[in-house]
């Protein structure tokens, strides 16, 4: 576990959350500050602080991310959605454990601000 890490606590459940889904490896909780009508976020329940930090021995994990997401999209009939992770300050990455936005519920344009 990440020390003071958010995303941790919202995995071990000592920091409350919206949980949409979970297994053991993912959960995906409703972002606290939506930019979306749907904005749900998707995490591993291990820390890795960001996909640039993410090692060879974490390439199922990230493709078992993808999926989650993917099932929770159609679990919840989104027929239009963007999935987005910042990673690093300047491409906006606020909290240091590896997260993918899911938007949608509104038009959205490209290229992203
Ligand atoms: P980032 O800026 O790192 O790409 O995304 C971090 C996201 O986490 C932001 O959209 C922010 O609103 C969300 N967030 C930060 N702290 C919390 C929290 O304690 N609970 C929830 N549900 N979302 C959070
Ligand atoms: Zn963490």
């Amino acid at each position: 576990m990440g020390a003071d890490c958010i995303f941790c606590r919202i995995a071990e459940g000592s920091v409350k959350s919206q949980k949409v889904a979970e297994d053991d490896e993912a959960l995906a909780f409703k972002d606290l500050n939506p930019a979306a009508p749907t904005h749900i976020l998707v995490i591993p329940k291990k820390h890795i602080p960001s996909l640039s930090a993410s090692g060879p021995e974490d390439k199922a994990l990230l493709g078992h991310l993808q999926a989650f997401a993917r099932d929770l999209a159609r679990d919840l009939k989104l027929e239009s959605f963007r999935i987005v992770a910042n990673n690093g300050r300047g491409a906006g990455q606020s909290v240091d454990h590896l997260h993918y936005h899911l938007l949608s519920g509104r038009r959205m344009t490209w290229p992203p601000g």
